[in-house]
């Protein structure tokens, strides 16, 4: 079947604005299998891997151990009884309370970085008694109806408003604008600790300590959200060990699954837990945490430790960096700006007609980067954390080159919108 014909169904089939989207960007080649950082469509044109499916991969596609893990698990028992003690989710969960910072011990398991996000919440009103939660401007912590109303962007929000939690927004990174708005009646501040989807937005230094300092103080609780940021992604285990800070509960998705499945996971302390002393069953989910998803998210967790995948983001993230920032000195016409720790990079075009030039010149070159989904001037650059120097260097190489190529476009452009 031709490529067109395969869009078609996908417009016929599954999202018709969407499908518009990709045509438009000349988006039609059908993904066909993966290996590492590389993914080779149905036509068998490889591509550089570094969006990784929106942070998912942070050990490349279908990573040998990961595999292994999932094989094992596969051919003794998948899914759960659910009545039977399970040792998989155990084993899960006692890894998560080693490598957590702080006092964070105990784990829900779920599907979905939102799921993880909706327990979070749920935790924090049962274990404060209170309504109000306290979230950033250009958060994005998924799309079910809990989480989309801690999630910032209108255009996503408006629509669903009447069904929303009790929940004000405040600037990201204003320590001063947190502190006002977290009262006595605030259950939890919810916050990515380097914003994602808002284009990679890096808080100031004294941030975080403070948003952990007033929660304290105030008697309400500081969810972070990992989901985009855990697993090694910035530099480190979790994000927050960057600053130092332990938060109440820890949200994480994506990575967990060790690019193979998804699992989401909710961690937290004693105290939020307490929840479910009396009401054991107060949040459920039949498929959360079942053996096969938890069989390969241990292994996805030891693998980011024992491969020092923290180490090698930092690492390749520097480098990555500096080539992005030379490429923002020589054409900042094209490149505004470029944020972010580790392998968790945003590339600021200086508009979203410039951004959408660059992407589609960094996809014709065969590298893969994502869009923010809440800025769209802003391209990631996410590679899976193992990727090889070599390729991470072709990468880059690519990058430059079609920033090379949109730099005349935007030059005119600038000059145009100057005149
Ligand atoms: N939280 C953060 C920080 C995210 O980046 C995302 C997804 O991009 C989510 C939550 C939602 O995760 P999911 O799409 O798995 O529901």
């Amino acid at each position: 079947m031709g490529e067109e014909d395969f869009l078609s169904l996908y417009e016929y089939h599954l999202n018709p604005g969407l499908a518009r989207v990709f045509r438009f960007m000349g988006l039609e080649a059908v993904e066909g299998r993966a290996e590492g950082a590389l993914v080779w469509d149905e036509d068998g044109n490889a591509y550089i891997d570094c969006g990784s499916g929106y942070a998912v991969m942070n050990l490349g596609h279908r990573h040998p151990r990961v595999v292994a893990a999932l094989e094992r698990q596969l051919q003794k028992m998948p899914l759960s009884t659910r009545l039977l003690l399970s040792r998989p989710q155990v084993e899960l969960a006692e890894l998560l309370a080693a490598v957590a910072p702080g006092r964070l011990r105990y784990s829900f398991f779920s599907n979905s970085g939102a799921e993880a996000v909706e327990a979070a919440l749920k935790l924090a009103r049962l274990a404060t008694g209170r309504l109000k939660v306290v979230a950033a401007r250009g958060a994005f912590h998924g799309k079910t109806l809990g989480a989309l109303s801690v999630t910032w962007n209108p255009a996503y929000r408006n629509p669903f408003k009447d069904l929303f939690l009790h929940v004000e927004h405040v600037p990201y990174g204003e320590a001063e604008a947190l502190e006002r708005a977290v009262d006595e009646e605030t259950a939890a501040v919810i916050l990515e600790p380097i914003q994602g989807e808002a284009g990679v937005v890096v808080p100031p230094d004294d941030y975080l300590p403070r948003a952990r300092r007033v929660t304290q103080e105030r008697g309400a609780l500081l969810i972070l959200d990992e989901v985009q940021t855990g697993l090694g992604r910035t530099g480190r285990m979790f994000a927050c060990q960057h600053w130092g800070v332990v938060p109440d509960i820890l949200c994480l998705a994506k990575a967990l699954g060790g690019g193979i499945l998804p699992v989401g996971a909710t961690v937290g302390t004693r105290e939020v837990f307490r929840v479910f002393e009396d009401q054991p069953l107060i949040h459920t989910s039949t498929l959360g945490g079942n053996p096969l998803a938890c069989a390969v998210a241990a292994e996805a967790i030891r693998v980011v430790r024992e491969e020092d995948l923290p180490g090698e983001a930092e690492r390749k993230g520097e480098k990555a960096l500096g080539v992005f920032r030379e490429l923002a000195v020589k054409h900042p016409q094209v490149v505004r700006e470029v944020r972010g720790r580790g392998l968790l990079i945003g590339i600021e075009a200086r508009d979203s007609g410039v951004g959408g030039a660059l992407l589609e010149a960094i996809l014709r070159r065969r590298v893969i980067v994502v869009p923010g989904l809440n800025d769209f001037r802003v391209l990631r650059f996410a590679p899976p954390l193992n990727i090889p120097d070599g390729l991470l260097e072709e990468a880059l190489g690519r990058v430059a080159e079609a920033v090379e190529e949109v730099a005349p476009l935007a030059d005119a452009l600038a000059g145009a919108s100057a005149e």
